[in-house]
């Protein structure tokens, strides 16, 4: 019985008691003390609402039949003092669980960050940022909505039930048999809803991660959005989308109040049936009908708790899919590549050397055997056509990503065995698309050497080119840049970016050129800001500008994944291969931003 009832209640259709069972066991731990407390709250709402019923006996029996005065002071005081009691309780309740879901949600909500950040790019690649953003909300508020029912089933409902079934079992054995008649074909009817439930419950998650996505595309791209007016597509999208969840909304809504009318037949019959058969027990046999009216009320009171703990598993299980979405993530094993604890690189002088490296993005290949080396203390620039696979050799020598196959290494020493953040520390990355937190300008330069001292910032500043627009600020270095940055303009960015470098002081400097034109006086300034940063460090550049290609030691061009010819200016450019070509095209003096794209240039 018992295990037919758990069952019943926790029908296990896709894992959903283990996943409760582990919810419960993980918090139950963390607020073993709060939830007693609220346990002992719903015991007392749970015994009061028993005495309640209780009390009609002799309400009927002293008051009414044997017109007892006295009576009706102590049963009038008796239920001022339970109902008082109950209300007290029952609030104790409420803050208490309240806040341990409000707790709940928090902690969820840090550890889903937590985890998140823990992930390697493949996986922010793979799932949308509306994705994400709907799991931390709505993942860590189905968690606590599922606590939070299971707990109030579980102490205040069942207490309830089991209390009021006592007051029956007292009042009347054979009576109370009869009314548990109903019981069976309510436990069938209800199981069978909940399997649809679920499933409903998890298409309606999927198109909520939909909307999400389509706005967050919007107000992202809003720039796009408008200038190229697909304002209209973004709203078709966004209705058919709100549609989805509305359909499935209105699924859910029909589904769950199903339970509605089979609880109430069911209950009216059970009540039908009591009555007959009290009735008949009063007027033909003498019964005691103060013990009748004892008996209906408690199962009157009993009727509501008994119909929310039938509904529970329904209603659960619209919350269990974002509990399984929220372990999901939070089970999902770091990165290996983020995970540390791998040697310490001992850099000497930061030589770099790829030697036969394939790496593929899922099935699409990047590198197909790519071999070069960068020698210490010079530039070297990667120069080819869009889609050869520079920014690739960029993230590899990151970790972002491992090689498929083939090894990197700095000085000798594997990337592959290096801890991680042992390695980020010895680059520093200047990309052209600069991002800025939302901070002061000090503390973005600061980025970049955490606990530098005012003066190194400054420093670091001035060698950028920085420090003169930055005094002019309104609030100097203490000026917040906005969102991204957008306070400044591009070219500023670039140079707080480079001041960041700088501080950085990493002996390997990985640099992407930035495509966009500037207006010559910011170019010529990130232009000496550059050459101050390069200096006695190993540089790669995915090089868009002639000066820079022209001054590199070395250039490495590449194509599909794999270097074609490498060598200096003046040797490549006598060669006639690929870089001659792409010289005679592009680089010309009047020219000095050169567009190895092979489409239609786009943006400019
Ligand atoms: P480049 O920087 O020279 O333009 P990339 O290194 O960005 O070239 O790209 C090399 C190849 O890998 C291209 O075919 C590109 O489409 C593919 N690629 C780059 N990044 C990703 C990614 N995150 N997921 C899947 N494919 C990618």
């Amino acid at each position: 019985m018992l295990k037919r009832l758990n069952t019943w209640l926790f029908s296990d259709v896709d894992g959903a008691l283990f996943l409760l069972r582990r919810l419960l066991a993980e918090n139950a731990r963390a607020y073993a003390w709060r939830y007693a407390l609220a346990f002992v709250m719903m015991g007392i709402v749970a015994a009061c609402t028993a005495a309640s019923a209780w009390i009609m006996k002799d309400l009927i029996n002293q008051v009414f039949l044997e017109r007892d005065g006295r009576m009706v002071w102590v049963v009038a005081g008796f239920v001022l003092v339970i109902f008082t009691l109950k209300g007290a309780a029952a609030y104790g309740q409420l803050v208490i669980l309240g806040q341990i879901g409000n707790a709940i949600v928090a902690s969820t909500q840090s550890r889903l960050f937590r985890a998140i950040t823990r992930q390697d790019l493949g996986f922010f690649e793979g799932s949308g940022i509306g994705d994400l953003g709907t799991r931390l909300s709505h993942n860590a508020s189905a968690a606590r909505a599922a606590l939070d029912l299971v707990v109030t089933a579980l102490g205040r409902d069942l207490l309830t039930v089991i209390a009021l079934v006592g007051v029956m079992i007292a009042q009347d054995p054979l009576m109370s048999l009869i009314a548990l008649v109903i019981m069976p074909p309510a436990i069938l009817m209800i199981s069978g809803l909940v399997r649809r439930v679920r499933r409903v419950a998890k298409t309606q998650f999927v198109s909520m991660t939909r909307i999400l996505s389509v706005a967050q595309q919007a107000i992202s791209g809003i720039r796009v959005v408008k200038a190229f007016a697909v304002e209209d597509r973004l709203r078709r999208e966004m209705d058919a989308a709100v549609a989805d969840v509305e359909t499935q909304a209105n699924k859910m809504t029909r589904l769950s109040a199903r339970t509605s009318p089979v609880m109430e037949t069911l209950g009216g019959i059970a009540i039908a049936l009591v009555i007959l058969y009290g009735g008949y027990a009063v007027i033909e046999l003498g019964s005691d009908p103060g013990a009748f009216f004892a008996f209906i009320t408690a199962l009157l009171l009993a009727y509501d708790p008994a119909r929310r703990l039938a509904r529970l598993n329904v209603n659960l299980s619209g919350h269990v899919v974002g509990v399984r979405l929220m372990y999901e993530i939070l089970d999902r094993p770091p990165a290996t590549s983020e995970e540390d604890g791998g040697e310490q690189l001992k850099l000497s002088g930061g030589h770099v050397r790829f030697e036969n490296v394939h790496f593929r993005y899922g099935d699409a290949p990047a590198l197909e055997g790519l071999d070069f080396e960068a020698r210490p203390g010079e530039v070297t620039a990667l120069v080819g056509p869009s889609g050869a696979g520079k920014s690739t050799v960029f993230a590899l020598l990151e970790r972002f990503y491992d090689p498929t196959s083939g090894r990197i290494t700095i000085d000798g020493q594997d990337l592959k065995g290096a801890s991680v953040s042992a390695l980020r520390s010895q680059i520093a990355l200047v990309s052209q698309d600069t991002f800025l937190f939302d901070l002061s300008v000090r503390e973005n330069i600061a980025i970049g050497r955490p606990g530098a001292s005012e003066d190194e910032i400054r420093q670091a500043a001035r060698e950028a080119n920085a420090d003169s627009f930055i005094e002019a600020l309104e609030a100097g270095y203490d000026t917040r840049v906005g969102e991204g940055g957008n306070r400044l303009s591009g070219g500023q960015r670039q140079r707080v970016a480079i001041a960041r470098a700088i501080l950085r002081d990493a002996p390997l400097l990985l640099l992407d050129e930035a495509t966009s034109a500037l207006d010559s006086e910011s170019e010529a300034k990130i232009q000496t800001a550059l050459s101050q940063l390069m200096k006695g460090r190993t540089t790669l550049v995915i090089a868009h500008r002639l000066a820079t290609v022209r001054e590199a030691s070395q250039i490495v061009v590449m194509d599909k994944g794999q270097v074609l010819e490498a060598g200096t200016h003046a040797a490549l450019f006598a060669k006639g291969g690929l870089y001659k070509r792409l010289c005679d095209l592009q680089f010309t003096d009047s020219d000095p931003v050169p567009d190895y794209e092979r489409g239609p240039a786009e943006g400019n």
